[in-house]
């Protein structure tokens, strides 16, 4: 039985780990905050680490998701770093969004001692990690990817072995710049839209007919924004460190990216303005602020006070 460590029971980590504590694996959970781990490890019957040299000690694979690879960098050290434990042969498995330079250091260091390292960040959202169905894109070595393939299986449904070490975390942070496009760009025509006299809900009805059409305007807005329901899924300050991860990938490799950069700057400013705690999606609050616009469903409306 593969003896599993997982450090970082946030919003996705908590369902992702989920799946590792059916019985399958043999797993200990670690988290910053004591509390979150104890209610997870009662709730589903596995043992809690005091630290990450705790968690580390005895395993075979150690994830770890966290919200950047500095985070990730900063549990190595120390009496309680997972340096002080982890055995030579054994994997650190990182499902953190995080950015390829800071991964390939760790690795580098890992590889001192003898340690494997991959990346491995998901999509898919909470609701994927919850049905067990998220993609998975991993940096590293393909005999790595393959040991611990049972793991990313817990949780994905989509493997893919995307390069080196970091090639998972450019390909994430790309994507994610992405959908920071489709979110930005929606919000910028419909509120045009609004003001020229059309409704939102009416205008994604034909979106969604047509080409201009994605996962944004499909899922996003009929759920989150028509209803005005934003729920808090993936913090608006976790797209922003993605978009400036692509953006500053497209300056290292001199590739000329205005939109990148440009995007980057907005959801900078959109951070800034929503606090840390703001799902990503409350971006477009931030549009319907500068527009004067609320983008609901029903009758058109000025944008909400609170926007
Ligand atoms: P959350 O902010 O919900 O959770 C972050 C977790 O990391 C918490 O367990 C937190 O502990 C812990 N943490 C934060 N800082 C540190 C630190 N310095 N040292 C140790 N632990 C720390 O984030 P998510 O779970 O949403 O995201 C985790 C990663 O997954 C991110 O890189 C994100 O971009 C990515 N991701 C998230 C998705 C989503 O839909 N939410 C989708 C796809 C990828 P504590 O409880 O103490 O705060």
């Amino acid at each position: 039985m593969l003896r599993l460590a997982f450090c970082g029971l946030g919003a996705i980590g908590t369902p992702m780990a989920r799946h590792l504590a059916s019985g399958a694996f043999d797993l200990i959970v670690w988290n910053r905050t004591t509390a979150r781990a104890t209610a997870f490890g009662e709730a589903q019957g596995v043992r809690v680490a005091d630290s990450p040299a705790h968690a580390a000690t005895d395993r075979d694979i150690v994830v770890t998701c966290l919200p950047t690879s500095r985070d990730v960098a900063s549990l190595l050290d120390g009496p309680d770093g997972l340096l002080a434990t982890l055995a030579p042969g054994a994997t650190l498995l990182d499902c953190t969004s995080g950015d390829p330079g800071t991964s390939r250091q760790i690795a580098a260091r890992l590889a001192e001692r003898g340690v494997r390292f991959l990346d491995a960040p998901v999509s898919g959202g909470v609701n994927g990690a919850e049905a067990g169905t998220l993609t998975v894109m991993c940096g590293g070595e393909a005999a790595d990817l393959e040991r611990v393939r049972p793991v990313l299986e817990a949780f994905g449904q989509r493997i893919v072995h995307a390069g080196p070490v970091g090639a998972g975390h450019a390909l994430k942070a790309v994507n994610n710049a992405m959908l920071a496009m489709h979110i930005w760009g929606a919000a910028e025509g419909l509120a045009a839209l609004a003001k020229a006299g059309v409704r939102p809900d009416l205008a994604l009805e034909v979106i969604n007919a047509s080409s201009g059409r994605s996962n944004t305007t499909e899922n996003l807005f009929p759920q989150r924004v028509l209803t005005g329901a934003f729920p808090r899924t993936f913090r608006a300050a976790l797209l922003d460190k993605d978009v400036g991860i692509a953006a500053d990938i497209a300056r290292a490799e001199h590739v000329p990216s205005p939109l990148l950069q440009l995007t980057a700057e907005l959801w900078r400013m959109a951070h800034q303005e929503l606090g840390e705690e703001a799902d990503h999606v409350e971006a477009v609050r931030v549009v319907e602020r500068l527009a004067g616009v609320a983008l609901r469903s029903g009758p058109l409306s000025s944008s909400e006070p609170s926007a």
